[in-house]
């Protein structure tokens, strides 16, 4: 359904487009941690927190979530509001609640789920939505359809990141130029290769809002993941700053963190943090391989040093960092061990005898 360039998405437009995908088995629950909101007041789970009044942000819900989750926004709309990005399947009931708790407020009912990309943080709880508002259709990068359909777990980087996931359905997809009508504003997506190959962050020109996701946060950007494979893609964040500045942005939501106004700034700091990373391209691995470290306590809260062993033994990514770093320690389980010193010394996590705890 298009007019002008323009895509409405609609309900019967995603049935149409929908290919047949079983729901895999669930992984089991696991603790919830509390949202953080916008602004920086504290507020209880499960509360929503509306923008500041600025005619920019009307209509907008954003729900600022903790670390392991991505920020997701809403976007309120007589005819159906819209989520962007749904946060990890741990916090789905979270997810829920915080949609339905916006949507009370403003009487509408959830019509879509669109994923910037398909990281585990932020599509994780695509499936709780579908059980809590029915057949929400979800729409993906038009670059992952397939490996969604097929439930490719490699290729989405379930797998070789060691996370957890649960399945989902896509619905339809978005496609990098292509304009959504959502709200009453015209968003565009935008590609955004270089944190993920197929993520798109969306623009709304009508109001000057940049919905970032990993591309961009008001401190850096995501780990650059296709370059632990082996594959270039500094270069590519690069050219997307370079997108970025030059859109007419008054508002970034970022993937991780509180909206901020800043462009240039976050943009100058991007670019320092890249210049970095691409002289000392080590240096980004092991940032990496603390990432995904810390991913995995924030999924597990507490583990027994064994089973962590256990884990970065059977994590593909973890034993090709540890690889490429040329085989630090006597071990990987040696190696995981001196990541979690590492994170222990920053505050990150805390050992109590055999266990390993996240902070
Ligand atoms: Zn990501």
């Amino acid at each position: 359904m298009s007019a002008g360039g323009t895509r409405v998405i609609s309900l019967a437009e995603a049935r149409a487009a929908r290919a047949a995908a079983e729901l895999a088995e669930r992984p089991a629950a696991g603790p919830a941690t509390r949202p953080a909101t916008w602004p920086a007041t504290p507020a209880a789970a499960g509360r929503v927190v509306h923008p500041p009044p600025d005619p920019a942000l009307e209509g907008l819900a954003v729900f600022e979530r903790g670390w392991l989750s991505s920020n997701n926004v809403l976007i309120h709309d007589p005819a159906g509001a819209v989520l962007v990005d749904s946060g990890h399947c741990l916090h789905g009931d979270q997810t829920v609640a915080l949609v339905r708790q916006a949507l009370e407020r403003s009487g509408q009912t959830l019509s879509a789920v669109l994923n910037t990309h398909l990281h585990s943080d932020h599509c994780g709880g695509n499936a709780a939505l579908a059980r809590a508002f029915g057949e929400v259709p979800v729409f993906v990068p038009a670059s992952t359809w397939e490996a969604v359909q097929a439930w490719d777990d490699a290729r989405l980087s379930y797998a070789p990141t060691g996370q957890r996931m649960e399945r989902f359905r896509a619905a339809g997809t978005l496609q990098a130029g292509e304009r959504l009508r959502l709200g009453g504003r015209d968003w565009e997506v935008i590609a955004a290769p270089g944190h993920d190959p197929d993520s798109v962050v969306l623009f709304d020109h009508s109001h000057g809002v940049l919905i970032s996701a990993d591309a961009l946060w008001e401190n850096g950007f995501g780990v650059v993941f296709p370059e632990l494979d082996g594959i270039e893609a500094f270069d590519d964040v690069g050219r997307v700053l370079d997108r970025l500045e030059a859109l007419p942005a008054t508002w970034v939501i970022p993937g991780h963190g509180a909206p901020f106004q800043d462009l240039p700034g976050a943009l100058a700091r991007a670019r320092r943090r890249l210049a970095g990373l691409q002289s000392d391209p080590a240096r980004h691995r092991l940032y990496a391989a603390k990432v995904l470290l810390k991913h995995h306590l924030l999924e597990e809260q507490r583990q027994s040093v064994a089973r962590l062993h256990l884990w970065a033994g059977q994590t593909p990514l973890l034993r090709r960092i540890w690889v490429d770093l040329d085989c630090p320690r006597a071990s990987v389980h040696a190696w995981c061990d001196e990541l979690l010193d590492e994170l222990v010394r920053r505050g990150a996590a805390r050992r109590e005898g055999d266990l390993a705890i996240n902070v």
